[in-house]
């Protein structure tokens, strides 16, 4: 299962359903590692995701404030509780893979900023020069038009009425042994403060994969979802007998006290095979696969 964002998109444009093409086109292509590895599947779909450029990760980072491009991204392994994450990278194309290579490092979890450019480089995994944003001249646009006042006032209420889309990615897997991984890959808020990091690297937060509960991949304002630990909440539920979408229904009410102030998405399945989609946001794009093709895609409502 892949995503690609949870958004207050009113209609299905053709950019719209372009990605959902791409989400796809990632979803099959992964499916060729689902039965060996769910963690391969997970880290194949979000490096094509990132590869593609028309999401809010990897090559189409959305700017910070500075009009740098800085990314996050984490991985999960179900089966052993492994975690790789990185953050604040600048010459990563996909962090996804670097992430990757933490989890296999063992020993340590979350690797930020230039520390992590230079693991990169030590593994072929970096640009030599630093990632251009996608649409910076769009968002110092909307910038001058006053419409990201949160950069001087309260960062929550404005987001309310910015309503851009958040164009995240994520994805889930279960292989044919029932060991499940999530992973996780963003471009964070666009315009967000340099340094800013939220939830997508931090495991519990915006992505958790354990065989007992579920694996689970968040998008949204990070600063809700890690007050919460929205995915490993989701989890715990499922771990402790209540089942996938009930989970992820109570959790998605848990965030909706706490009056984020775009919507929350999710997707998530456990070592059954269940999968469950939900999002507060008017809708999502998503896709499901099972072992021999798509079976569900979402723009949805
Ligand atoms: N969760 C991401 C963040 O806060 C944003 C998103 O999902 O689009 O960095």
């Amino acid at each position: 299962m892949v995503h690609g964002g949870a958004g207050t998109w009113r209609k299905s444009t053709s950019a719209l359903k372009r990605r959902l093409e791409v989400l796809r086109k990632a979803c099959c292509y992964a499916s060729e590692f689902v039965q060996e590895s769910a963690l391969d599947a997970c880290e194949e779909a979000v490096a094509f995701l990132e590869e593609s450029g028309v999401f809010n990760a990897g090559r189409g980072g959305v700017p910070t404030a500075a009009g740098t491009v800085e990314l996050d991204a984490g991985i999960m392994d179900g089966r052993t509780l492994a975690v790789g994450a990185v953050s604040c990278v600048t010459r990563v194309p996909s962090p996804i893979r670097l992430a990757r290579r933490i989890l296999e490092l063992k020993g340590v979890i979350l690797v930020v900023g230039e520390t992590a450019n230079k693991l990169a480089d030590m593994w072929g995994l970096a640009s030599s020069e630093p990632l251009r944003p996608k649409r910076f001249s769009y968002y110092v646009r909307k910038l001058e038009h006053g419409e990201l006042g949160y950069l001087t006032k309260d960062i929550l209420e404005v987001f309310r009425h910015l309503g851009y889309p958040l164009e995240t990615v994520g994805a889930v897997a279960v292989d044919k042994e029932g060991n499940v991984a999530a992973a996780c890959s963003t471009g964070g808020l666009a315009l967000k403060m340099p340094g800013r990091v939220g939830d997508s690297p931090l495991a519990g937060a915006g992505f958790y994969a354990d065989n007992r509960g579920a694996a689970v991949s968040c998008t949204g304002v990070g600063e809700v979802i890690i007050r919460l630990a929205v995915a490993h909440l989701v989890s715990e539920y499922v771990r402790m007998g209540r089942r996938l979408s009930d989970a992820c229904r109570i959790a998605l009410q848990r965030c909706d006290e706490l009056r984020p102030p775009l919507g929350i998405g999710l997707i998530a399945l456990d070592s059954r095979g269940n999968t469950a989609v939900a999002h507060t946001t008017p809708r999502m794009l998503y896709v499901i696969h099972d072992v021999r093709s798509v079976v569900k895609t979402g723009l949805r409502a």
